[in-house]
């Protein structure tokens, strides 16, 4: 061992200092020490195991659930400068053979696989011949059927341990809830672990549940009142458009998010968020990784949510500068009846994930035994319409395929096109005499793809935008253009999911084999179901408390900002006669809280929640001069 943890950290990452309990953890594991730690999102994890890693030789094995988490940090390594390599889904076997040879042989100091993947011989033989430093399983709720997001193949993790016994193991997970973290270490068989719990406790935001008949009107006022960035969390893709695009009627720079737009939007949206182009992103939870951005203020949940786990992982995104935030789910009766149907009818049950997966090998015409290691994209809604599925219960259906290891489910969006070309050699070279613009782009079309004269050829619009160094949108019109003109025959298509099958189809038995886990799992949505709505009727206890005991932190104290503290704290009649004195006091001279608070010799504290509540109450805006004014 050279170099030291912080000068490790500081060589690679950059930071001059460890955050929270990451170096005792760090410490622990360079001793040899199993670890345990439960830490919040965005609390540091991924350091905790890359930093031992980076300091002892050989090779760091990293089980996480999800390929597109699994991209996420390979790529965030190797633009550090570190070796590392991920096993996504498509890889084909030689591609395989190679990478796990650079991690035997090659010097990589990261592999990052799915829990899948280690059910593979080859995988298996290979981790064999590795020299392990560590090894590390992300995300270690998945390994829990009490977690939110159970993954039977986590339970595969415990083979780590027997190819590699000497190596320390190191599990690490946000969401654990005392039945899960025993859950976690039963299951890796972690040997006298340190286990590490650093309060989930969130002091500078103030959790909020506010009742409101008039649900997109309040949306207005917090987004009105904002002043730094916001995120705004509905449950459909449908709801994100809208909302966004009332937002921005109402003059608030804002744009949606989720799994149906193209990676390249995404990526546009996500930056244009960022930079601070347009504050406020409404989004599905497809906006959730990587999402670390210091200086959000608001996290609104527009439609109730369908764990707690997930809410406190979302509404967390708030105020990671320490400054003061809000997270606010705006509800009202309706919603609630709502949710106990929605949730509970969009359950699939076990016939009715044997109905999609057999329509799915149908629809794909993946024939009997076969399938087994091939991609596919999917379009989503054709494949619902054309059975007649409902959407919502078909997407569970899928991700519980997922989460059984049929498939490996990612979302993605991309354009196939096929196309044939109607007329002869002669008469196209013709064609493009006439048209010069569209010269290189046919061109590149021939080049490409043979065979495009005699048969129905699938394109790939992002490889040939990529060619001619144009923008894919181009290469459409360019198409259509030929379509028109009838020059080709054209179909454009949208997928926007893909599928890797990761066993050979078997029917009805691929399903029995976890049927009985599907039952268990609907069950424990319902409760999970009424804990969130126990959670918005309970105006008792202070939210974070509520919150923070259902992740297992006893005796937390009252935060002092929340909707229910603030109801304790002020008699409802003191409020009631502040707000009036503000009120009077704004119609003769816009001022800011200070100068209220001076001529009106009230506390600091209660003007401010006086403030804001008439912000939210649409009563108050904040002008250019940052001074309230009546509205
Ligand atoms: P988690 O997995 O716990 O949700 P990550 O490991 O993704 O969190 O880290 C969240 C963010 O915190 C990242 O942007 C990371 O670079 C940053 N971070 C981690 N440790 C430190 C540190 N010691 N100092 C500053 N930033 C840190
Ligand atoms: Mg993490």
């Amino acid at each position: 061992m050279h170099k030291k943890p912080n000068e490790i950290l500081e060589t690679y990452w950059g930071f001059t200092s460890f955050k929270d309990s990451q170096e005792k953890i760090i410490t622990a594991s360079l001793e040899g020490r199993d670890v345990l730690a439960l830490l919040p999102t965005g609390g540091g994890k991924s350091i905790c195991f890359q930093v031992p890693a980076m300091m002892q030789d050989g090779i760091c094995i990293v089980v996480s659930p999800l390929i597109a988490l699994i991209q996420n940090q390979v790529t965030n390594l190797k633009n550090l400068g570190i070796k590392a390599v991920g096993l996504s889904g498509s890889l084909r076997f030689e591609e395989l053979s190679n990478e796990l040879d650079n991690c035997v042989y090659g010097g990589y100091k990261f592999l990052y696989l799915s829990p899948e993947r280690l059910g593979q011989e080859l995988i298996q033989e290979r981790i064999l011949q590795m020299n392990v430093n560590l090894l590390v399983v992300d995300e270690a709720h998945c390994i829990s059927q009490w977690g939110h997001d159970f993954r039977p193949a986590y339970l595969q993790c415990a083979l780590l341990r027997e190819l590699h016994p000497a190596a320390p193991m190191m599990a690490l997970t946000a969401t654990a809830t005392p039945r899960v973290s025993d859950d976690i270490r039963s299951s890796l068989d972690l040997i006298a672990p340190l286990i590490q719990k650093d309060s989930f406790s969130r002091k500078n935001i103030a959790f909020k549940v506010v009742f409101e008949e008039d649900k997109k009107y309040r949306l207005k006022q917090y987004c009105t009142a904002l002043k730094t960035s916001g995120i705004v969390y509905v449950r459909t893709r449908r709801l994100a458009e809208e909302l966004s695009g009332f937002l921005l009627k109402n003059g608030i720079k804002a744009t949606f998010y989720h799994g149906g737009i193209t990676e390249k939007e995404k990526r546009k949206k996500l930056e244009q968020w960022l930079e601070n182009k347009v504050q406020i992103m409404v989004a599905t939870n497809a906006f959730g990784m990587g999402i670390d951005k210091p200086d959000v203020a608001l996290v609104v949940h527009y439609q109730i949510p369908d764990c707690l786990e997930n809410y406190f992982q979302e509404a967390g995104r708030a105020g990671r500068n320490g400054d003061n935030a809000t997270a606010v789910l705006i509800t009202n009766p309706t919603d609630k009846e709502q949710v106990k149907k929605q949730f509970l009818s969009i359950l699939p049950d076990v016939s009715f994930v044997k109905l999609v997966y057999k329509k799915l090998n149908t629809f794909l015409q993946i024939a009997y035994g076969e399938g087994f290691g091939t991609t596919y994209p999917l379009n989503f809604n054709v494949f619902c319409a054309t059975y007649q599925l409902n959407s919502m219960l078909t997407y569970n259906a899928l991700k519980i395929l997922d989460r059984n290891s049929v498939v490996a489910l990612t979302e993605s969006f991309s354009k196939k096109a096929t196309v044939f070309f109607k007329i002869e050699k002669e008469d196209l070279f013709r064609y493009i005499d006439e048209h010069p613009k569209l010269k290189d782009f046919v061109k590149t079309l021939l080049r490409t793809y043979g065979g495009i004269f005699e048969h129905d050829i699938k394109i790939n619009t992002v490889l040939l935008a990529k060619k001619l160094n144009i923008d894919e949108s181009v290469i459409t019109k360019g198409l259509e253009k030929l379509a028109t003109d009838d020059v080709i025959d054209y179909k454009g298509s949208h997928s926007d999911l893909e599928l890797t099958f990761l066993v050979p189809r078997d029917d009805d038995r691929t399903v029995n084999r976890f049927a009985k886990n599907i039952m268990e799992q609907n069950t424990l949505k319902e409760h999970q179901i009424a804990q969130t709505l126990l959670y918005i009727e309970n105006n008792k206890v202070c939210r974070s408390i509520q919150l923070l005991s259902y992740f297992g932190e006893e005796n937390s104290v009252a935060c002092g900002r929340c909707d229910v503290c603030l109801h304790t704290q002020q008699t409802p009649n003191n409020l009631k006669l502040d707000k009036e004195r503000i009120t009077k006091f704004l119609t003769t001279q816009n001022a800011n809280s200070r100068t209220i608070q001076r001529a009106l010799k009230l506390e600091n504290r209660l003007v401010l929640i006086v403030l804001q509540e008439l912000l939210e109450d649409g009563i108050l805006i904040i002008n250019d001069q940052n001074q309230y004014q009546l509205v």
